[in-house]
């Protein structure tokens, strides 16, 4: 039986402390969440009926600031992936040190099936459902997988109508009309770009690779266009129903216009269509899922020919496969460094909605780079001194904080 997503969350925190010399006992906070809502959202549905679908939000830990995470609508959705996915996040923020705790919501729901209208009414649905349990102060939800700045928008607004006030700061991913950030939706591309530059600087490669992306979501299409246009090639890109190969190279704007024209990625010119296993399995430079969790595991590591992985979604090797990718001396960028740029520019939408002024595009990317680039340091440096691998130099930095942020509270 394989490990549930939380479990391998557990793990992880687990062999991080035992490596690194951590006193085992300050593990023990970490292993479960601060507080969990759960519950059925009714949903009016065109036709007149009503259906109930299962809805979530994990508060993991608040010691460095209100918890803070996405919310995801998928048919996998369930209470251990949001355990794990908000614990995640705790990590995560302190990794890139924003000053906000780990959370995530979702909804167990095939958005696909719905209309435009019944994904609002459910958006609304979850924020009734949440109570009092969110606010700016409290717990500040964003965009996941399937939740777009449109969903985000209706979320503010079922919030500010119950509690009648305004509030934008209580949500980031909005659209900018109601308050949302320059530079918030292609922020995990350009935080993952600025991560992937500063491994090949750290590693000293001068050339730029092959790379193939799994998942052509906002995250993935951001990051194909920034590694596009600086030189690298992008031979393969996959959504939920296909993956495309092209040797001499992907333009990704083109790839996307055909998406928003109603075609497909198999009509790329001159695509060779594969799977996403297969894509995964590609001999290239730089590998980067970007689209949902457990997609490298025991059975598949071992084909895995790329020397890079930069994770982009969140969770996509399992822990059996990261021994396999390290013994086979693959380097991997971990989700919780690779794909922070999106969480930090939420905390700066977060910044602007409570002092109420705004900052241009240039000023958000200057402001995230010296973060990113940091973050960046800080995990290298610390798997090189302490022999572990990115990940676990990630796991380290953050533990490192969330643990003297305890201790200062007197909870450890
Ligand atoms: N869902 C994104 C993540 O997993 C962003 C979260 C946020 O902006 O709060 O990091």
């Amino acid at each position: 039986m394989q490990n549930t997503p939380f479990e391998n969350y557990k793990k992880r925190v687990l062999s991080t402390m035992e490596k690194s010399g951590m006193p085992k006992e300050y593990a023990t906070p970490f292993l479960e969440p601060e507080n969990i809502v759960e519950g059925n959202i009714d949903v009016k549905m065109d036709d007149g009926s009503t259906k109930k679908f299962k809805g979530y939000r994990v508060q993991y830990n608040s010691a460095r600031g209100p918890y803070k995470g996405g919310i995801r609508f998928h048919q996998d959705a369930d209470l251990d992936e949001v355990k794990a996915l908000a614990a995640l996040m705790a990590i995560k923020c302190a990794v890139v040190g924003i000053p906000m705790g780990g959370g995530k919501g979702g909804v167990t729901v095939n958005p696909k099936e719905l209309s435009k209208k019944e994904i609002e009414n459910l958006s609304r649905g979850w924020v009734r459902l949440m109570g009092d349990n969110i606010g700016v102060d409290k717990d500040i939800p964003a965009p996941d997988v399937n939740t777009t700045p449109e969903i985000m928008g209706y979320m503010l607004d079922e919030f500010e109508k119950i509690n009648k006030r305004n509030e934008p700061g209580m949500i980031t991913g909005k659209p900018l009309a109601l308050g949302g950030s320059q530079g918030r939706t292609p922020a995990t591309g350009q935080g993952g770009f600025y991560v992937l530059e500063s491994l090949m600087k750290a590693l000293g490669k001068k050339e730029k690779g092959t790379i193939a992306i799994q998942g052509f979501g906002n995250v993935g299409y951001y990051f194909a266009r920034l590694v596009h246009d600086a030189g690298y090639k992008v031979v393969a890109v996959s959504d939920s129903k296909e993956g495309i190969y092209v040797p001499g190279g992907i333009d990704p704007v083109a790839a996307e216009n055909l998406k928003s024209s109603g075609k497909r990625l198999s009509d790329y010119d001159g695509a060779q269509v594969i799977t996403n296993e297969e894509l995964l399995e590609l001999d290239v430079d730089i590998l980067v899922p970007a689209a949902l969790d457990n997609q490298i595991r025991e059975d598949n590591a071992k084909n895995i020919k790329a020397m890079f992985i930069i994770e982009l979604a969140n969770g996509p090797i399992t822990p059996e496969a990261d021994v396999i990718l390290e013994n086979a001396g693959v380097i991997v960028v971990p989700d919780v460094l690779a794909n922070a740029g999106g969480v930090t520019v939420s905390y700066f939408e977060w910044v602007q909605n409570r002092s109420q002024f705004y900052w241009t595009e240039e000023e958000v990317l200057a402001k995230l780079k010296p973060i990113m680039d940091d973050a960046f340091e800080k995990v290298f440096i610390a798997s090189k001194e302490k022999e572990i691998s990115m990940r676990e130099g990630a796991f380290y930095v953050a533990l490192e904080r969330l643990v003297e942020s305890m201790k200062l509270r007197g909870r450890i």
